[in-house]
């Protein structure tokens, strides 16, 4: 480039600054500031509400997820659950532009819904918000009428609608309210006095690991139990590859989801997430609705089955017994790998609550606990768990902190590995300590989500990954004289 028409740099910045404040930022003076830091979120463990939305949407038959709202929104949920699970996660939008924004999103909203209506003939589209249309303050309960009024859609086509501010909450409340929501729509007047179908539903929360969904199905099927798995993506997200295109693969089946107030019993196996889809459920039904911990590790799995078998009146089969037993058997023999390691684990409330559980059983440390959206409740609710252990002294919940901060902790105060989705490679490459990629999203590692995580065998996985990882870690750093062929 000639002299004339160089760019001139607005600021300097010489290489030494560079290394200056590239080392700084691994201080303790640099940590403090940090930590203190408010104003400003820097990649944070969670992601917005629609993306919890349109999960839900793909665990129902034939259903099209529907964002009222912008493209790019739409894009960025699409794009991340397309990437976790190597599978498309096709939603259309309603692509609201400048406009929109200031006539509102009606207009757009129609010719969304009547051409998704006649392109992809679904069964159903669930209609979720990003955050433009909840800005400006657009009413998806008048719109979708005035559409069904215009005849753009017929009138018994089931649209169920929930609205997903970003601005407010995380993906697991756009899981709840679409879920509320699509259950609420299609059982409307469909619960008969007196009529038990002998059927759980069973919530499994926001969960992105399609083997965990197989998982729970399995598990009630040899405790004898009829179950509806809401919101079932183990098939849209995990359908064979033989040839055929199949726009909506799996799902919940409408019919059986319409009958849901007309089951034995409702579980929800995470704490925190599901509340109001919990609430509508024990306003609606006289029949049992109970929520639990996730089954991650081995006492939560034996409160899981104790559950079911009160629930139902059943005997834990021997079958699950011995699974129960090679799952002990197995974190025995590889107890003494885990034993006092240090780990520094993120994510949303439940999953943390069921790793910090694993974690305990086997006498290892979740010493740095990040959840980038929490509260009060779920911070005690994380002690108490750390409380009940020895392995929990001395551990930190770090409560609405993001991954940012992981960083500055892990460069002060090391662990022995990282347990936590993609999104923390960076951290785990600055500070040189392995990462076991878990959780959502993973987006560097191929067919995790098929692993399950939960009951007895999903202890078994989660075990050999972990134990596996820093045995790695021993034979990658270890001077020749103690490289081992037996570990
Ligand atoms: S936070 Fe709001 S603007 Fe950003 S992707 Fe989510 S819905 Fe769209």
């Amino acid at each position: 480039m000639s002299e004339t028409c160089a760019v001139k740099k607005v600021t300097e910045i010489t290489p030494e600054e560079v290394a200056r404040v590239e080392e700084w930022i691994n201080t303790e003076e640099y940590r403090d500031k940090n930590m203190a830091r408010e104003a400003v979120v820097i990649n944070p463990a969670h992601a917005c509400q629609p993306l919890g939305a349109q999960l839900v949407a793909h665990g129902f038959e034939g259903t099209l997820p529907f964002v009222h709202g912008s493209q790019g929104c739409a894009s960025y949920y699409r794009s991340a659950l397309t990437r976790h699970f190597r599978e498309p996660a096709a939603a259309v939008s309603s692509a609201m532009t400048e406009d929109g924004a200031v006539f509102g999103g009606q207009n757009n909203l129609f010719e969304g819904l009547e051409n998704a209506y006649k392109l992809y003939s679904p069964k159903m589209m669930a209609v979720f918000t990003s955050c433009m249309p909840e800005i400006i303050g657009d009413d998806l309960t008048a719109f979708i009428a005035n559409a069904r009024k215009e005849g753009l859609i017929p009138e018994d086509f089931p649209v169920p609608y929930a609205n997903t501010p970003s601005f407010n909450g995380t993906h697991i409340n756009g899981y709840d309210t679409m879920l509320k929501s699509i259950l609420s729509y299609l059982a409307a007047d469909k619960k008969v006095e007196g009529k038990d179908n002998g059927k759980l539903n069973l919530i499994p929360g926001f969960d992105c690991n399609t083997g965990n969904y197989r998982e729970y199905k399995r598990l009630c099927k040899e405790m004898g139990i009829d179950v509806t798995l809401l919101a079932d993506v183990s098939e849209s997200f995990d359908s064979p590859l033989d040839g055929t295109y199949r726009p909506y693969p799996g799902g919940t089946p409408l019919e059986e989801a319409a009958d849901v107030l007309n089951a034995h019993a409702t579980l929800s196996m995470m704490l925190h997430a599901s509340k109001e889809t919990v609430k509508w459920f024990k306003n609606e039904t006289e029949a049992p609705v109970d929520v639990m911990p996730a089954p991650i590790g081995v006492a939560n799995t034996d409160n899981f089955l104790m559950k079911l078998a009160e629930l139902f009146g059943k005997e834990v089969p021997e079958s699950l017994k011995a699974e129960r037993g090679r799952a002990v058997d197995a974190m025995t023999d590889a107890h003494q790998y885990l034993h006092n390691k240090k780990f520094a684990i993120w994510g949303d409330p439940d999953y943390l609550a069921g790793m910090i559980s694993f974690l305990l059983e086997m006498g290892a440390r979740p010493y740095h606990i990040i959840c980038s959206r929490g509260s009060k409740k779920v911070t005690k609710y994380l002690q108490a768990l750390l409380d009940e252990s020895p392995y929990g002294e001395g551990c930190h919940i770090w409560m609405n902190k993001d991954l940012w901060h992981l960083r500055s902790l892990v460069m002060t105060d090391p662990v022995d590995a990282l347990i936590g989705s993609s999104h923390g490679k960076m951290v785990a490459r600055d500070a040189n300590i392995p990462h076991i990629r878990h959780g959502f999203p993973v987006l560097d590692r191929v067919n995790l989500h098929r692993v399950p995580f939960i009951g007895y065998q999903g202890a078994i996985n989660l075990l050999t990954s972990i134990a596996n990882t820093l045995l790695e870690e021993v034979d990658r750093t270890s001077e020749d004289k103690h490289f081992e062929i037996m570990r």
